[in-house]
């Protein structure tokens, strides 16, 4: 049984149509990178695998739970899906701790020690438990991405999603958080992640998925889609970013 199940998503925004029928796979403790050129619908390929986007139609199941089945509890579905965005998306007003302890305690239902204790032991994981009691304002953008993964992690997620983690961040704080990802895909995290690095796709990805213009033009490991890639769209984008 594959982690992650797609099967001929569809996703239009009025008459745009953004995902003209996608296939992929992840499976169990697989890292699958998407790549591919801005506007492609690689994000609303991420938001809906976490239901923040609807799919007009297609199948996404994961581990077995088919999480677009009209009758699917919608917020279970979420829960077992983290997900890091380009731009953190912490709570301002709370500190890192309360931003780890927040969506535990109310969707969770864990009590306060149990939450502070598995949200410590995500900041220690990702290098930040001495910021704790800091805001992420008082924070760089590389510990804020961090604490954002940590906060996801402490879900107790079977996937994690990155919409282009370390896009917002400058360059100096790239390598911080790409680190982390490392060695949660080294524990065996199961990893779908939408990046424009393409030497962590090159070391770390399973497969890599180059999509344009809502589909899937090429997959396969990175040896063939970014070291050999066969098709002429993706030879041209990666012409341009590499
Ligand atoms: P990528 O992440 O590959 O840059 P996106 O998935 O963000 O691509 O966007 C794909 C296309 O869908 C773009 O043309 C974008 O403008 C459009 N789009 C994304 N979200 C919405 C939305 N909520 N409403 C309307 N159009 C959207
Ligand atoms: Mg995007």
């Amino acid at each position: 049984m594959s982690a992650v199940q797609i099967d001929g998503l569809h996703k239009s925004f009025g008459t745009l149509e953004v995902l003209k029928g996608i296939d992929a796979t992840v499976e169990s403790g697989e890292v699958v990178c998407v790549i591919g050129p801005s506007g492609s619908g690689k994000s609303t390929l991420l938001r809906c695998v976490n239901l923040l986007e609807q799919p007009n139609s297609g199948k996404i199941v994961v581990n077995g739970v088919e999480i677009t089945d009209r009758d699917c509890d919608i917020d279970a579905a979420r829960r077992r899906v983290g997900m890091v965005f380009q731009q953190f998306n912490l709570f301002q007003h709370l500190t890192v701790l309360d931003n780890l302890t927040i969506a535990q305690r109310k969707v969770l239902k864990r009590d306060k020690a149990e939450a502070q204790r598995v949200a410590i032991e995500n900041l220690e994981k990702v290098g930040v438990a001495d910021k704790a009691k800091s805001y992420p304002a008082q924070l760089s953008g590389g510990q804020q991405q961090r604490v954002a993964i940590a906060r996801a992690l402490s879900m107790g997620p079977e996937v994690m999603l990155f919409d282009e983690p370390t896009s917002a961040l400058d360059p100096e704080l790239v390598g911080e958080v790409l680190g982390v990802m490392r060695r949660l895909a080294d524990e065996g995290m199961t990893m779908l992640v939408v990046t424009h690095e393409m030497q962590f796709a090159r070391e770390v990805a399973d497969k890599v998925l180059f999509m344009d213009g809502g589909v899937v033009v090429e997959q396969g490991p990175p040896s063939q889609v970014i070291a050999a890639p066969q098709q002429e769209r993706t030879k041209t984008f990666l012409a341009r970013v590499l």
